[in-house]
């Protein structure tokens, strides 16, 4: 008789566990307490808009790509139409001066040159950097539970073209890095990328990633993305239960037995897989009772969140960048996080998203998390809070965008405590940790000591996550425990179900 396994939660780490876990003959149940697979890679409906709360650039749309293979795997990406853009974001600073973040690493090259000859040698670094990791493959199929002696060595030599440039900026955090500017507007506009906080690495690898035409966006969005893998599965034979949140893991024996669902029901599984947040699985699901001291290290590391205000728009912004960077002439302190830039997404490229002839836009302002923690405690302010930014949001649009205004005909904003609500996510922080330069390659157990048959995946475990990561992790946790269970890992793709 095959083995049970449950699945805690259908976002991407939980929809991908459970089709390998088919593939490789496992009877599956997957646990989500919301009505709709994706988790924090969704989207939302106001209006006849769509409005977008996840992919802002997705690693794997290139054809035959190394991601696009293992997404392939889980039914993602077969046959989308996918949005590569040629700027990948625009900033607009003060007197009118831009930059454009071009996807091509030649033209952002002679563009930046072009706008400060002097930076000429930290230019030349990023580029030829990303270049260099345009090229390489590196070792991502196999769980690294599983690596053997000579695996390391293998990996050294694939990681050979990046010596010249890994020493370097492993080390060395993005904020750190773009000091070496000495156009401050450049220095701004390349810090846009990605908190500073994150290894230099982080950045030019996404920049190689824009380069091989990697990191596009696919037709339909993030919703209809996470539609696509929980559709995959189902037609693998998986099963899922909407509305079901699981309360607790229940433990017997030092064994991880089943889980108590929201309602009191119990349910048994032979495997207990975790695919929910990592601090509410250990925090809230298991009582705190198997802390390790590298997770709890791992807890005291920064994050990031925001807030995104969307906005539908009844005019056609088809013309207007579709991701710009607007300078502000103050810093905008939100959530006691001062932003110097509105960063405004642009969905006009995808009809699926708008009404006919109307854009849907939605604004990101960086934010921490406890004053909206502090905020919700009255709900009142809370909401006032957010219709003020709102407000300030759709006034700054419509000095941007002219068409826009008197357009403005729906207003969404989603904070910190909104992504918490909706997935349980810790802090909001969708992004799970900012893995410093000095944290190196940073991975956290699957398993936990004292306790069989359970198994931990997700964003967290495997950071710096986003959804290839959390993809990656529902693979790497089958391979484990074919291995465990003496069995050969069956890949995929296989023809459509
Ligand atoms: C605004 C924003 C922009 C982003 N941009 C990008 C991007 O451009 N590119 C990129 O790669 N990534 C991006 N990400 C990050 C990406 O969405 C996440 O890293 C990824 O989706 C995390 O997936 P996950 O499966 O690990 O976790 P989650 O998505 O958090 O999934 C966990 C699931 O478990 C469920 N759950 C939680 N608790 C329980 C419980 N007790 N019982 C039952 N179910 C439970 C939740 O409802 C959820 O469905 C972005 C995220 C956001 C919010």
């Amino acid at each position: 008789m095959s083995k049970k396994i449950i699945i805690i939660g259908a976002g991407i780490a939980g929809l991908s566990a459970g089709c390998h876990a088919r593939r490789n003959g496992y009877e599956v149940e997957i646990f989500e307490k919301e009505n709709r697979p994706g988790g924090l890679c969704t989207a939302w409906e106001r209006n006849g808009y769509t409005f977008d709360g996840c992919i802002h650039w997705l690693v794997g749309t290139g054809p035959g790509s190394q991601f696009n293979r293992l997404w392939r795997e889980v039914g993602a990406l077969q046959g989308s139409e996918i949005y590569d853009h040629e700027v990948f974001l625009r900033l607009e600073g003060e007197q009118g001066r831009c930059v454009n973040i071009y996807s091509d690493l030649e033209r952002l090259k002679n563009h930046l040159l072009e706008l400060s000859p002097e930076d000429a040698p930290v230019i030349e670094e990023i580029t030829g950097a990303a270049l260099a990791f345009s090229r390489v493959k590196f070792p991502l199929e196999k769980a690294r539970e599983l690596y053997r002696p000579w695996d390391l060595p293998r990996l050294m030599v694939r990681m050979l073209p990046l010596f010249q440039y890994m020493g370097k900026l492993s080390r060395v955090s993005v904020a750190a890095y773009l000091k070496n500017f000495k156009d401050p507007f450049l220095r701004e506009a390349l810090g846009q990328l990605m908190p500073g906080g994150y290894a230099m690495t982080g950045l030019v690898s996404t920049l190689a990633s824009l380069h091989s035409r990697d990191a596009g966006f696919p037709r339909g969005g993030s919703l209809e993305f996470a539609r696509s893998i929980e559709q995959y599965y189902l037609a693998l034979g998986g099963q899922i239960r909407y509305r079901a949140g699981v309360k607790r893991i229940l433990v017997e024996g030092g064994r991880a037995a089943g889980i108590i669902l929201e309602d009191g029901t119990r349910e048994y599984g032979d495997i207990i897989i975790s695919a929910a947040d990592l601090h509410h699985t250990l925090y809230t699901l298991l009582k705190g009772k198997y802390l390790t001291p590298p997770i709890k290290q791992a807890f005291r590391l920064d994050t990031y969140t925001s807030v995104q205000v969307s906005l539908g728009v009844a005019a056609d912004l088809a013309a207007e960048p579709h991701r710009l960077a607007l300078r502000l002439k103050e810093p905008w302190v939100v959530g006691g996080e001062a932003n110097r830039y509105l960063l405004i997404n642009n969905y006009a490229f995808d009809p699926t998203l708008n009404p006919p002839g109307k854009t849907a836009l939605a604004a990101t302002l960086y934010s921490g998390y406890e004053e909206w923690s502090k905020l919700a405690q009255d709900q009142s302010r809370y909401r006032e809070e957010k219709e003020k930014i709102a407000a300030r949001v759709v006034e700054l649009v419509e000095q941007r965008f002219p068409a826009a205004r008197g357009r403005v005909e729906t207003v969404d904003v989603a904070t910190p405590l909104t992504y918490n609500r909706y997935t349980n996510v810790y802090q909001g922080a969708y992004m799970a940790w900012i893995v410093p330069p000095a944290a190196g390659q940073m991975s956290i157990a699957k398993t936990l000591p004292g306790l069989e048959g359970f198994y931990q995946i997700g964003q967290w475990v495997q950071p710096p996550a986003g959804l290839p990561g959390s993809m990656l992790t529902g693979r790497h946790v089958l391979q484990v425990i074919c291995r465990k269970d003496k069995r050969r890992f069956r890949e995929g793709p296989l023809p459509p179900p």
